[in-house]
């Protein structure tokens, strides 16, 4: 006998979820080499279409009910317009300008998942009273936080810091968890309740804000990655509440993903997660105005041509500088001019360089640099005292000595490039500009030093036009 409760639509819906969880996976496993990265991000993409169609035609709610007409409307105008404005905003935004554009779609999403909670609160089909709570918390730090991060990335905000944030931030969290349990207590008025979710809503877009204030320096990799995470984890809490197997794999997925790049970024900045979530370091240990001082010695375009075309190994150190000039396909010209007279040439790559974690990869991959030539920080800094030259590249935090030799610097304790290993040390910036970090650079003085003050396209455009004249 036919099962009663058998729907095809039903089975339709969860084999198209599985299909999208594979796509998911596939899609994420393909990210992880930046020569595949673009497929599978499109890979994936697929994936959240097919659930997302399938959900529209086949999902049904607890009372058996499929979703009503005005309601598929609003959703494909929401789709449409939200995907004209992702397009206009993506074609506008510069490639520097991109881990602040990531920031800002992920407020959103947080903001998404909040939303999602404090609507389903008290909604008698949502049964999961704890995962609302839980992702209206998380999901609107997660958006205030994001929010804060991308005023800072972007220069519009400043850090702000005070010795009890600490404390404060503490407080913060105790406040959020005893809303919780006093919204969750057996018996509680109906009317209270309500008024107590809108004080934990409230308060969680308080926490993000206080809880990214006081972070700067060289730490905001960290807060980012972790910020991500947490956007990852209130999606799921969402498909929890919703019961969507997609979304909640999509959630966990993402939420997983960040947590495990958080904590590579904390190991590559030395830092702790607790501290990182108390929110309570960054550039604040008092530098008392530290200058650096010495002599600076420069180098001309024709001498570097020279001390190029004569070296067996060079290393190229590129930094946010060699982005924000956009000269990495000139970069990659000049690694080919080298090579192709026999001199071994690599990058050497930190976690944190530039503005965005493998912001780097992504930048040397654009201009087609193979992938076997980048060496990660940890496999290259012991070859360093081999390296007839460095060549860093708009890069100063990661290669600053200060973080080995400095225990006032706000960067102390974060691994780096030893540049300062190399025979020859040639550094290309513009003038004497700081870093993200905004601290002197003791390595610009090393009398191994030479400065190639310019813009990195500029600079890098003379300097294959003497190679090629050699
Ligand atoms: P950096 O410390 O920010 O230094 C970049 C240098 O590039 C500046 O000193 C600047 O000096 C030079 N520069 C800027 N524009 C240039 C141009 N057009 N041509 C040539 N030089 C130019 O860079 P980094 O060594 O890559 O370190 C990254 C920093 O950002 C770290 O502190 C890291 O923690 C932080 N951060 C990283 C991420 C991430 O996820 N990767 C996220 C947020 C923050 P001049 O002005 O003198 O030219």
């Amino acid at each position: 006998m036919a099962d009663e409760t058998f729907d095809p639509g039903i089975v339709i819906l969860d084999l198209s979820y599985m299909a999208a969880a594979i796509l998911f996976v596939v899609g994420l496993k393909m990210l992880s080499k930046p020569e595949k990265a673009r497929t599978g991000n499109l890979w994936a993409a697929a994936g959240m279409v097919l659930a997302m169609i399938t959900t529209m035609l086949l999902h049904k709610d607890i009372h058996g009910h499929s979703i009503a007409i005005p309601n598929m409307i609003l959703i494909v105008l929401t789709i449409v317009v939200a995907t004209i404005i992702g397009r206009l905003i993506a074609l506008k935004v510069k490639m520097t300008a991109m881990p602040q554009l990531v920031s800002f779609f992920n407020a959103t999403g947080g903001l998404a998942s909040g939303l999602v909670a404090l609507i389903e609160f008290g909604n008698p089909d949502n049964s999961s009273l704890l995962v609302t709570l839980l992702g209206m918390a998380v999901g609107n730090i997660a958006f205030s936080g994001s929010m804060i991060a991308y005023g800072k990335l972007d220069g519009k905000i400043r850090d702000w810091y005070s010795p009890v944030m600490k404390y404060v931030n503490l407080a913060m969290i105790a406040i959020l968890v005893a809303l919780i349990v006093v919204i969750m207590l057996p018996g509680i008025d109906e009317g209270l309740s309500r008024i107590l979710v809108y004080c934990l809503f409230a308060e969680a877009l308080i926490y993000g804000v206080l809880f990214v204030m006081p972070i700067g320096g060289a730490d905001m990799p960290v807060v980012i990655s972790l910020l991500n995470s947490l956007t990852g984890v209130a999606a799921a809490m969402a498909g929890f509440i919703y019961n969507n197997q997609a979304m909640i794999l999509g959630g966990i997925l993402v939420g997983a993903a960040g947590t495990i790049l958080t904590l590579l970024m904390c190991r590559a900045m030395n830092r702790s997660l607790l501290n990182v979530i108390i929110g309570a370091f960054g550039s604040h240990v008092s530098m008392a105005e530290k200058v650096t001082t010495g002599i600076i010695r420069e180098i001309s375009q024709s001498d570097t041509g020279i001390l190029l075309n004569y070296s067996r190994k060079v290393v190229i150190i590129p930094g946010y500088g060699l982005a924000a000039a956009q000269a990495q396909h000139l970069c990659s010209e000049l690694d080919k001019l080298l090579s192709e007279r026999g001199v071994d040439v690599r990058y050497a790559i930190h976690p944190v360089a530039g503005r965005m974690p493998g912001h780097m990869n992504v930048l040397l991959a654009e201009a087609n640099v193979p992938y076997d030539k980048l060496v990660e920080m940890d496999h290259i800094n012991p070859d360093m005292m081999n390296v007839d030259v460095v060549l860093v590249i708009g890069a100063n935090d990661v290669v600053n000595p200060a973080a080995l030799n400095d225990p006032s610097s706000p960067i102390y304790g974060m691994p780096i490039i030893h540049a300062h290993e190399a025979r020859n040390i040639i550094v290309i910036k513009r003038g004497m500009g700081k870093g993200y970090a905004a601290i002197e650079n003791s390595l610009f003085f090393n009398e191994k030093t030479r400065m190639l003050f310019g813009n990195a396209k500029e600079v890098l455009q003379k300097l294959i036009g003497e190679l090629k004249d050699l």
